[in-house]
């Protein structure tokens, strides 16, 4: 049930909205309650279906999100949002029987003699509510949900308004593979998803900005739904003197110019040796310019997503030059820019910069790369230190002291050596953020952990412990002298 006209989000919907997805939570949940303990096999054919989804609508689904963006190379869609959620999938697949076995956990000695038992259960929450941005709107959708899945619960999505066009295919595919008792979409604008937020589900997971994690956390709070924040932040590329600065430079292009580096963890900014940061910008110049030796009718170069987020990036690069900024395009093909509407804009490195540029101070999410230097390494590791703990951090190099020294002294989500973002693509590793660029994560058995509850389980033998003990009343010598045998 689409709730727009002429392509708007329709306004004044939002009571509408909230009393429809109380009642799908409603829903949800009975049906939970009802069906509990679902089998392992119906978990894993809603997975199963999800991925069948994902692949029969694959070349949709690409076009949606290229209609969405003004442009976006169906290649590069099909790599970052349906392959790698659909091996994500068949990853839960392979494991979740492991993931989802009981714990046996250790009593205290004599009790295990005695007959005591302990074991943990990961039991699913229940309703569990995801809310999705537009940058890979279908990985960042599909990817949580195939946990949620996998720990034996039921989903509402609400995905991002900017990206319109899949996020009513995606309502419609899921309403057509999925009763609404197991998934179900809501579609709409930002007053809809503060409604969304402020839904009792048994958990809550937000990939978005960290601004608008805080609104969801505290719309959480009100009802103390516990929440996985997967936000954003200025992740770090520290290159030390050992770096192989060309090979460097090819592996920074490609991670920032993907998505026009619309990506939670796109390389934000560069710290290089003073002595080398000629030689790091020319290995970032020349990286991208064999990529993308042209833009502007380049199909495999992404738009920045809408003229909003599109003029903050402008006004960022301008706001770098009025504060004294040296301000390199990397446009090989000598493209004019300034006479298009398709949104699309040349990387922009920016040397000299300080911190009161707005590039320093906000997370860049575009293809804006600010290059700090240090003279010695700590210098740059006291920078990242004193700023907000970031999504990711990234160092080059062949010093192996040297990056265990960056590793050991800073704090970060997560890190790639001697490339960017790749840690997101394995599976088995834990994603998430720290601090302002999150909370929680999903991938791994992490992710399983995170949409299961841990369920402590002990089971008291037929013996009267407490009494064996001393430690049932009337208390008298038999209780002091165990307590006193405790303090030992
Ligand atoms: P956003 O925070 O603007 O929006 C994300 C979602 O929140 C959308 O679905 C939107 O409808 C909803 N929303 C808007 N207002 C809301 C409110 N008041 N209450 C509840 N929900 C609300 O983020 P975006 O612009 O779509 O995405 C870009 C940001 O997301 C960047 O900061 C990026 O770093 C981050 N991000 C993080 C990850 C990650 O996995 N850590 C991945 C992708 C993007």
């Amino acid at each position: 049930m689409l709730r727009r006209s002429e392509g708007k989000w329709r306004a004044g919907m939002a009571e509408d909205r909230t009393s429809e997805m109380e009642a799908a939570l409603r829903k949800q949940r009975a049906a939970h309650n009802q069906m509990r303990p679902e089998p392992m096999g119906l978990r894993k054919n809603r997975i199963e279906r999800a991925i069948k989804l994902l692949k029969d609508h694959a070349d949709d689904l690409c076009r949606a999100m290229s209609a969405d963006f003004g442009n976006r190379s169906p290649q590069q869609s099909m790599m970052t949002d349906i392959v790698g959620t659909v091996n994500f999938g068949k990853y839960c697949l392979k494991h979740m029987d492991r993931w989802a076995r009981a714990d046996k956990r250790h009593v205290q000695f004599p009790l295990g003699l005695l007959g005591a038992k302990a074991e943990v259960r990961y039991e699913p929450k229940g309703v569990i509510g995801i809310l999705s941005p537009w940058n890979f709107p279908v990985n960042l959708t599909f990817g949580p949900l195939m946990q949620v899945f996998a720990a034996g619960n039921r989903a509402m999505i609400k995905p991002s308004e900017f990206t319109e066009k899949t996020s009513i295919l995606m309502e419609r595919l899921i309403a057509d593979n999925f009763t609404p008792d197991e998934c179900v979409v809501f579609t709409g604008g930002p007053d809809v998803a503060a409604a969304f937020a402020e839904l009792p589900f048994d958990h809550l997971v937000f990939t978005g900005s960290t601004g608008t994690g805080r609104k969801v956390m505290e719309a959480a709070a009100k009802n103390l739904v516990p929440v996985t924040l997967e936000l954003g932040g200025k992740s770090p590329v520290f290159l030390g003197e050992s770096a192989d600065f060309a090979k460097a430079g090819e592996r920074i292009a490609m991670g920032k110019m993907m998505n026009a580096g619309q990506i939670c963890l796109a390389p934000d900014y560069l710290y290089v040796p003073e002595s080398k940061a000629d030689e790091a910008v020319h290995g970032v110049w020349q990286g991208t310019a064999d990529m993308y030796p042209s833009l502007l009718e380049n199909d495999d170069y992404a738009s920045i997503v809408t003229d909003r987020h599109f003029d903050r990036l402008q006004s960022m690069v301008e706001d770098a030059r009025d504060k004294g900024a040296e301000v390199i395009e990397v446009n090989p093909g000598n493209e004019d820019f300034s006479n298009t509407n398709a949104r699309k804009m040349p990387l922009t490195i920016l040397r000299n910069v300080t911190d009161d540029m707005q590039a320093m101070q906000e997370e860049i999410f575009g293809p804006v790369l600010p290059v700090k230097t240090y003279s010695h390494i700590d210098e740059a590791i006291d920078y990242v230190n004193e700023r907000d703990r970031p999504l990711g951090l990234y160092y080059f190099g062949s010093d192996s002291n040297e990056e265990e020294r960056v590793l050991r002294k800073t704090i970060s989500g997560g890190v790639t050596v001697n490339d960017v973002i790749f840690h997101v693509s394995m599976d088995d590793l834990p994603f998430g953020g720290v601090g302002p660029s999150g909370m929680g994560s999903y991938h791994g058995v992490e992710g399983f952990r995170e949409f299961s509850h841990a369920r402590s389980i002990y089971s008291q033998p037929k013996i009267d412990l407490a009494k064996l003990a001393g430690f049932k009343p009337p208390y008298g010598g038999k209780t002091d002298k165990a307590i006193a045998g405790q303090m030992k």
